[in-house]
């Protein structure tokens, strides 16, 4: 079968020729339709710090992904072939305290796909069952191979009453992005997203934010004095990584306030710990997806309305994948799907 893998020590990333795996008796074996490009796939295509460090050569890419099952081990229950599915990234051991409590998400020894084992850009994707999400019909397969971030999005978000609150989001990648829109569905009164990058914050504009600010260029307490915000904000969502935008947000919330932090930073970030302790704002880590109460409001949001359409903004041809990642690697773009069908 076809795969895109690192298989060279440098940037890039090539197409590769593999077996196909053979599903072991807990495992399903998916057809891929479609993937999509994560920002983790951009850092092993640029071959940064980290993925040199984490990525074995050789190693098939990608955990985003939407498709059929084709064939199941003996051992498989509550799934059949022609079951259309995504499916969770990371693969947990089932035997530590969190995964013995239900608290899948919190597993200490998670081997993620595409990183620790081979990934979802590739014809045929071998996983455990038990990391399957069986799609409602009335979600598309572009709709699904977004999902995996569409998650971290949802975990993020929802760690918070929304209803009524103002939510400063930082950072207008697809994931901050995708927050927005789920925090506005969810009932937030204000919703503002920061970034540097204009073709971004256009994007989400399009999605229904209150406000989309360049921090570069407007000072965000002129914008909450014109939404009339005399206060702070209720909730914030970290989705930069960047030392600088997560400091301004902790001097913006309110009293009491609530923050998640998705973005993951590049390198020591000092916050100013008064902001935090006189506050009492609680702050909270998010990794990954719940599994799988994160899921299913995924579905069931898209399925009351939430319109995430926009964030897709490319679509290409598997063949055309080289493209695809200049494209993404560029900023200029929110999610890009390939199409393996083709
Ligand atoms: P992304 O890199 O596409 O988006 C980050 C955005 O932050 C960019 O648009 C960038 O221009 C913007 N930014 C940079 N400086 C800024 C500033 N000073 N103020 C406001 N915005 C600024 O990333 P993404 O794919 O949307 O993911 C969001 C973050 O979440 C990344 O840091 C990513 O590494 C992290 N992440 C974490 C998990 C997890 O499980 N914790 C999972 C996926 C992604
Ligand atoms: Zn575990």
């Amino acid at each position: 079968m076809r795969t895109l893998a690192k298989t060279k020590a440098e940037k890039g990333i090539w197409m590769d020729e593999q077996e196909i795996p053979t599903p072991g008796h807990n495992d399903v074996l998916i057809k891929i339709h479609k993937t999509a490009i994560c920002g983790t796939d951009i850092h092993i295509y640029n071959w940064d710090e980290w993925s040199q460090k984490t990525i074995p050569l050789g190693m098939t890419v990608g955990h985003e992904f939407a498709g059929e099952i084709v064939a199941l081990g003996q051992e498989v229950q509550g799934l059949k072939i022609g079951d259309r599915v995504s499916g969770e990234g990371h693969v947990v051991c089932g035997h530590c305290r969190n995964c013995r409590a239900g608290r899948r998400h919190l597993c200490r020894n998670t081997l993620g796909v595409g990183v620790n084992r081979p990934g979802c850009f590739a014809e045929y994707l071998c996983i455990p069952a038990a990391n399957v999400f069986p799609l409602p019909h009335d979600i598309s397969d572009d709709m699904a191979a977004i999902f995996d971030p569409y998650g971290n999005a949802v975990h993020t978000a929802l760690q918070w009453d929304m209803v009524g609150e103002d939510v400063l989001v930082t950072g207008a990648g697809p994931i901050g992005i995708m927050a927005a829109a789920v925090a506005r569905h969810a009932g937030a009164r204000h919703v503002v997203i920061t970034d540097v990058n204009e073709y971004r914050l256009d994007l989400a504009r399009q999605m229904g934010v209150t406000r989309a600010v360049n921090v570069t260029e407007q000072k965000l307490e002129d914008v909450m004095a014109e939404l009339g915000m005399t206060e702070g904000f209720d909730v914030g969502l970290e989705m930069s990584g960047n030392g600088m935008a997560f400091s301004q947000m902790l001097k913006l919330m309110n009293h009491g306030g609530k923050v998640s932090i998705l973005g993951i930073p590049s390198a020591d970030t000092t916050i100013d710990w008064n902001q935090v302790i006189f506050k009492m704002l609680t702050l909270k880590g998010i990794y990954g997806r719940e599994m799988f109460e994160t899921w299913y409001k995924m579905g069931s949001m898209l399925q009351s309305g939430l319109n995430l359409e926009p964030i897709i903004t490319h679509r290409f041809p598997v063949d055309q994948f080289e493209e695809a990642f200049e494209i993404m690697a560029s900023g200029r773009s929110g999610k890009i799907v390939l199409d393996w069908t083709v």
